[in-house]
């Protein structure tokens, strides 16, 4: 296969380095040349426009496999509801129905501009349908409850990389949670966790009651093994010895300074999905507490069952109206680069040679290359394509 250069009229090899009518070489399904265009030099060339040609998007937290849950549970009525109605209706739908959504969401995912996960949830069906699909994907394999002795095997297979998380502090055991971060450490695989998502969650691990309490034993749930009590999220989370830069913490919504102390000190990767966060918890993150110490957060869209749509420029747009003071750069930087980098998967992201060739375009007409992020941050009507090594050169 021959080298095939992509041009446009703007390249975004980061948010902070553009190229004015910029080419991209692309062999193999890796990316060979990131430059300016000379017509001398440029053979093969396919023209997409004046568009910008940009890394694919990072979704880092999602739940593909809660894709048959869209539109079928109410957000409005609190979490604690929100936790009862997802745990009943996903019992309902059956393993073709839930491969079928799955199906759906992967499409649309792969459509809006995506083209590296974090799925969070069951091995089947994601591994299967998301083995077959364009999309890139770390497959974490979901644990809730107590299994001291978790027996699971990390293999890459294929695009797929698997990994383990524990479902969060206040649903599994310290035993358990400790177990699988040990097992992530040894295959030198990034752990994720739902960490400090609610209210309901530290007041539980900090005194064994509450209304999260009340759930737990109302469904015959013994929960002694989730103590001891008297901690706050972060701290217990610390004691067991599972922050570091190979950690993926999602949520942090109900966080104080001293906690994102420690996240920083321990370079603990942060990861926020704010529309899911608004619809369940009528609140987001406080990006600007992470900022304050240094830490840059990925974003997710979390599940079609707290999200409307897994198009990650519907998150970012959300951002940037909910965070007018966030710059384009740093909003354009989580969904790209930072979401990589939690990952593990430092070739993609951003645009260098050697990375993984894993690129879309999106039409814009813009002259300044704030003016283009602005533009895509505005949200309407975009047009987005992949840009594949397979397309035919024009020239
Ligand atoms: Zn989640």
């Amino acid at each position: 296969m021959s080298e095939v250069f992509h041009k446009a009229g703007w390249v975004m090899m980061s948010p902070l380095v553009w190229l004015r009518r910029g080419v991209v070489g692309i062999k193999k399904g890796l990316i060979t040349y990131v430059g300016p265009y000379k017509a001398s030099q440029h053979k093969k060339v396919w023209d997409h426009g004046p568009g910008v040609i940009m890394p694919a998007l990072v979704n880092a937290h999602t739940h593909l496999g809660l894709c048959m849950l869209k539109g079928k549970i109410d957000t409005g009525r609190g979490f604690l509801e929100w936790v009862k109605d997802l745990v009943f209706k996903r019992g309902l739908f059956s393993r073709s129905e839930t491969e079928e959504a799955l199906r759906k969401g992967v499409k649309e995912t792969l459509d809006t501009g995506t083209g590296l996960v974090a799925e969070v949830g069951d091995l089947e069906p994601s591994r299967s349908v998301l083995e077959a699909s364009a999309l890139d994907t770390i497959l974490f394999q979901e644990v809730l409850g107590h299994n001291p002795e978790p027996n699971f095997i990390l293999a890459q297979k294929g695009k797929i990389t698997l990994s383990l998380a524990g479902h969060a502090l206040h649903t599994t055991s310290p035993q358990t949670l400790m177990a699988l971060k040990e097992l992530t450490r040894k295959a030198q695989r990034p752990f994720s966790i739902h960490l400090a998502e609610s209210f309901l969650e530290t007041e539980f691990l900090l005194t064994g009651k509450g209304e999260w309490a009340e759930l737990l034993e109302a469904r015959g749930i013994d929960f002694s093994l989730l103590g001891p009590f008297g901690q706050r999220p972060i701290d217990r989370a610390l004691s067991l010895d599972l922050l570091d830069s190979r950690t993926i913490a999602v949520h942090l919504l109900d966080v104080t300074e001293k906690d994102v102390e420690i996240l920083a000190k321990t370079r603990t990767k942060v990861v926020i999905c704010p529309r899911s966060n608004l619809a369940l918890h009528g609140k987001l993150p406080d990006i600007h507490l992470f900022l304050k110490y240094g830490i840059e957060p990925a974003i997710g869209t979390d599940s079609l069952a707290s999200c409307p749509t897994l198009n990650m420029f519907n998150e970012m747009a959300f951002v940037a109206k909910n965070f007018p003071n966030i710059s384009p750069q740093l909003i354009f930087n989580m969904a790209t680069r930072n979401g990589a980098i939690a990952l593990g998967r430092n070739d993609m992201g951003t645009m260098a040679k050697g990375n993984l060739a894993k690129l879309i375009y999106v039409h814009v007409e813009e002259n300044k290359s704030e003016d283009v992020m602005r533009r895509i941050l505005a949200g309407e009507n975009m047009n987005i394509k992949r840009v594949d090594a397979e397309f035919s050169p024009t020239q």
